[in-house]
């Protein structure tokens, strides 16, 4: 089995990569992002509770997320594998994972982050807002804020794997191709 994580801050591309490395690799693709989104769309109970946080751009709470995560996993036994888009998130979350994966014999192999400078995201994501139809994309003010979140709770993960070896950075400037060709030189060792 290969889990990957999928890191990076939002508009880095995670979503792009994933679908292109998925394909490659024959792993599920799990976007905690688009599953609350599918949520919010059917107007489930967690979709209402998640709509709340997302749209100011905080982070839905991580015991929610968790049960959401753990339920997307367990309904695909027969994976290969997974690649793990927009979560971790906290570190309360990634000791959750790493528990839950040892439950079931397994582990994170690699967490790859896309590494993208600052200026170049809230321009890529304005630029997505106008197609997504995302309303988290489409107003400077809560993608200042996804940032905000992103440096106080999810940077910090960058260490929480560094310190089991496992996090590579990849740079997140160039064509899709060219970027999916280093995530992939990078996973091929792991
Ligand atoms: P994304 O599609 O990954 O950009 O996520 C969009 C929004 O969904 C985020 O701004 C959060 O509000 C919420 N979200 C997605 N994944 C998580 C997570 N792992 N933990 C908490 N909130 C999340």
């Amino acid at each position: 089995m290969k889990n990957i994580v999928l890191f990076g801050p939002p508009g880095a591309g995670k979503g792009t990569q994933a679908e292109m490395l998925k394909v490659k690799y024959n792993l599920v693709h799990i976007s905690t992002g688009d599953v609350f989104r599918f949520n919010i769309k059917n107007e489930t109970a967690l979709g209402i509770l998640a709509k709340s946080f997302m749209d100011k751009g905080d982070l839905v709470p991580d015991e929610v997320t968790i049960d959401m995560l753990k339920a997307e996993v367990n309904n695909n036994p027969e994976a290969n594998g997974f690649i793990f888009d927009g979560f971790p998130r906290t570190e309360s979350q990634a000791a959750s994972l790493d528990a839950f994966l040892v439950e079931k014999n397994t582990g994170i192999n690699g967490m790859v982050a896309l590494e993208v400078p600052e200026n170049l995201l809230v321009e890529r994501l304005l630029n997505r807002g106008k197609t997504s139809g995302r309303s988290d994309d489409q107003d400077e003010s809560k993608i200042r804020n996804r940032f905000n979140e992103y440096e106080t709770k999810t940077a910090i993960l960058k260490d929480y794997y560094q310190k089991q070896n496992k996090y590579f950075g990849v740079d997140g400037v160039g064509s899709i191709n060219e970027i999916t060709a280093k995530l992939e030189a990078v996973i091929d060792a792991l």
